[in-house]
């Protein structure tokens, strides 16, 4: 990925102990709902940031898609009333015209929106020259490339306030979560861009309230600096997403039962301990370099065996073997089938690229 330009989140008149919390209904209904739910949040949370979505992007048609424009003037006394910084959804360029219009202080973009890069672009080219604040949730498939390429338009149209909202990934069938986190996507994507902001939407990895608290506390564990957690006066009665919102109250006792971790180990024991199992690690990581180096030699002198009499590459029977074998190992060993298989996966398709290129000399 580009090197992207990324202001810290204290240029966004934040404060920025963690989490830094966002919250707000799914959609605005109403205008009470709207004003309830801020007035809520600002008595029993610490949330900087309010959301509502304004226009829906719901899967099927003759579903509520939001109140549109009328709904920015909500969210504009949201934030006179409160004070709260306000945010919504924007899918196109005329979304982000009207947005802009009333003053919302940040935008997002949907995971329906990033994995678009027409659309991407759209928007990118409606905020040339803005200077305003963007939050991109993951596209809805689990492709960091896609989510990358988003932050790379926006910061080429000078955006350099930039965030990443997980909110998981689409998979088919039932899941316990309806959204997967697979956390390494976003895992990765730190990697790539450290400096990026992550926030979590439990809401929408979940699906279903009971699940908030966990994926919240996963996420506070993996070093987010936020959350975004949809809130609602009467989640129940709620107009899209009623199983997964919680009101504000219920926002405000989740967060303040996350167990904060230290990022800092601090100058104690505990760092010199670290240290030692650290090196442990690496030289381990070492030795198995070492060994899989040696096992590809071996692979070498059976391509060549192979390739002198004339025999396939994949002999199938034996592969079973190995994995046979492997697995057996492994379980005896405390190591789960799932892990040794990608394992051995990757070890194999390594052996035969080798045993490839020998054959083809
Ligand atoms: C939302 O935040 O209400 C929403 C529609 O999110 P997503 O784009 O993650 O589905
Ligand atoms: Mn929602």
């Amino acid at each position: 990925m580009n090197k992207v330009d990324i202001a810290p989140l204290s240029d966004w008149g934040l404060r920025t102990e963690r989490p830094i919390l966002i919250s707000g209904p799914c959609s605005a209904e109403t205008e009470e709902q709207v004003l309830l739910t801020a007035r809520g949040l600002k008595e029993y949370t610490t949330a900087q940031i309010f959301r509502a979505g304004v226009w829906k992007p719901r899967t099927r048609p003759n579903t509520f898609e939001g109140i549109g424009v009328e709904a920015l003037k909500w969210l504009k006394r949201v934030k006179e009333e409160t004070g709260l910084l306000t945010t919504t959804e924007v899918a196109n360029a005329q979304h982000t015209y009207e947005a802009l219009k009333y003053g919302v202080d940040i935008l997002w973009i949907g995971a329906r929106t990033t994995v678009n890069p027409f659309t991407m672009q759209e928007i990118a080219n409606a905020l040339e020259g803005v200077d305003i604040p963007v939050m991109v949730k993951n596209p809805i498939n689990p492709d960091v490339e896609l989510w990358c390429g988003a932050f790379e338009r926006l910061s080429k149209a000078g955006i350099n306030r930039l965030a990443a909202i997980h909110r998981g990934f689409s998979s088919y069938g039932e899941t316990m979560y309806r959204n997967a986190p697979n956390w390494q996507i976003a895992i990765e994507m730190k990697r790539r861009q450290p400096d990026l902001p992550v926030i979590c939407d439990p809401s929408h990895i979940a699906g279903r309230a009971d699940l908030l608290k966990d994926i919240s506390q996963r996420a506070m564990d993996l070093n987010y600096q936020g959350l975004m957690i949809e809130s609602h006066p009467n989640p129940k009665k709620a107009w899209s997403d009623a199983k997964q919102q919680i009101t504000p109250k219920q926002v405000g006792e989740l967060v303040s039962s996350l167990t904060l971790r230290r990022m800092d180990p601090g100058n104690n024991g505990f760092l010199h301990q670290l240290e030692e199992l650290r090196s442990e690690i690496d030289r381990l990581d070492n030795e198995l370099l070492d060994v899989l180096n040696n096992r590809m030699k071996v692979v070498e002198r059976i391509g060549q065996c192979k390739k002198e009499n004339n025999v396939t590459i994949l002999q199938s029977g034996r592969w079973d073997k190995v994995v046979a074998q492997a697995t057996a190992a492994a379980q005896s060993k405390g190591l789960s089938e799932e892990f040794t298989m990608k394992i051995f996966s990757a070890i194999h398709q390594e052996s035969i690229n080798k045993q490839t290129r020998i054959m083809n000399e």
